[in-house]
């Protein structure tokens, strides 16, 4: 059986960034950039004030303090959105409001709260520096510079400064589109009543809600009985509409387990079925020319860490992600593991850190691969290695902090 490295490495070498489109805005969060953003204008685009106060020229308030305060006649107002017409008049002053553009011969906006005012005269306890609290046009981005380089992900920041720069849609990877095949005659969907024998499903939100985490909501979902023939038909089905296919349950070695047989039958290639992991060891992955597809185990953890570990770089890669792999933390453990050596386990765990900045990992209760408990509280994975069967309380163990968004 390959080690979840190797396993990692295949699917890395197996995908390509798929091709570019233009996306909307709000359906850009979470998309790489494919081609640099370059300022249509200088930013800000004129110059125009830091704060609310009063506009002025640092030589009219010179020493200006409470002991010994400068007043200035009260020539105008310019509040934000306003375009000042009249030209300043040097030695007097003129109320400006947070963003509103700064007339030319002002050099400086004293704040509000340094000031009074009566009877048309403010009266400065305080001077200024030449440009205090005016941002200046062009001061972060002039006309024609680049503002976020191809390949950066789009956060909300991100996103927000495409708003700035006026662009409504964006040049970015496109978004894989996903299909979902869940298979498994024991499943209920919530909302109905439970029948004996019978589990209610949780795969499909677990996994919608996964995607969701990445920006990913073009998903189709398909259910699908423990059946040969109608598995096969409804992964033909999740494939034709989809970039990338991804299964849930029905990929072992059971008398009723046909997804992996199915997706053989589709013609697609097989890269791996069966990694050295617990929980997920009969995961499975494969292509065919512009497919990819997942076979991952049904049991709810194990679906949603082969998705984490596996599935979901793949998926950045195909949006075009280069990320650094994903730097694990050095913590003390707060409770003995055992385990039989052969397979990696990822142990749900709490990270906490003290004062110190010194990292505790607890393993949280609950670690068999269907109780999804553990991991609705979890807040890092500690890596169990392959050939290890004791981890003493008190070691220092390698644990990856659990990000499940994109950006
Ligand atoms: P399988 O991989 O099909 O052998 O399923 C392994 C275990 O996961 C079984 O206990 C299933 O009942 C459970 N399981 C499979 N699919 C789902 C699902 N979509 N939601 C919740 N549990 C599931
Ligand atoms: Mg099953």
């Amino acid at each position: 059986m390959i080690s979840y490295e190797e396993a990692l490495q295949i699917v890395q070498d197996a995908i390509s960034p798929l091709g570019e489109t233009v996306l909307p805005l709000d359906l850009a969060l979470g998309a790489v950039l494919s081609k640099p953003v370059v300022a249509p204008f200088d930013i800000p685009l004129f110059d125009n004030s830091a704060v609310d106060g009063y506009g002025i020229r640092v030589e009219d308030v010179p020493g200006a303090s409470s002991e010994a305060p400068v007043s200035l006649t009260l020539a105008g107002k310019v509040p934000a959105g306003h375009l000042q017409a009249e030209a300043f008049e040097a030695g007097t002053s003129v109320q400006i409001l947070t963003g509103a553009p700064v007339p030319p011969g002002v050099d400086a906006v004293v704040m509000q709260e340094y000031t009074a005012v009566q009877d048309g005269v403010v009266v400065f306890r305080r001077g200024a520096n030449l440009g205090e609290n005016i941002r200046l046009r062009g001061e972060e981005f002039s006309q024609g510079s680049v503002v976020m380089p191809a390949g950066t992900p789009l956060n909300p920041a991100g996103i927000g400064m495409l708003s700035t720069l006026g662009l409504t849609k964006v040049s970015a990877y496109r978004k894989p589109k996903v299909a979902l095949v869940i298979t498994g005659n024991e499943l209920i969907p919530p909302g109905q009543p439970l029948e004996p024998g019978k589990i209610y499903e949780s795969n499909t939100v677990t996994l919608k809600a996964a995607l969701a985490l990445l920006g990913l909501t073009d998903i189709s979902v398909f259910t699908v009985q423990d059946d040969s023939e109608a598995t096969q038909a409804i992964l033909r089905q999740a494939m034709d509409y989809a970039d990338v296919t991804i299964s849930s349950g029905g990929v072992s070695v059971g008398e009723f387990d046909f997804v992996k047989e199915g997706f053989l039958s589709l013609g697609i290639q097989p890269h791996f079925w069966k990694v050295a992991i617990k929980p997920g060891k009969p995961v499975f992955f494969g292509t065919s020319p512009g497919k990819v597809v997942f076979g991952l185990p049904g049991n709810p953890v194990a679906v949603l860490l082969t998705f984490h570990f596996l599935v979901r770089p793949a998926l950045l890669k195909m949006m075009g992600y280069t990320p650094a792999p994903p730097l694990p933390i050095q913590a003390r453990l707060a409770k003995t593991l055992k385990k039989r050596p052969g397979r990696m386990e990822w142990v749900r765990g709490h990270l906490s850190a003290d004062h110190l900045g010194e990292y505790t990992v607890t393993p949280t209760l609950g670690q068999g691969s269907h109780m999804l408990g553990g991991l609705a509280t979890a807040n890092a994975i500690i890596v169990f290695p392959e050939n290890d069967a004791l981890l003493p309380e008190g070691s220092v163990v390698l644990v990856y902090p659990l990000h499940w968004g994109i950006c």
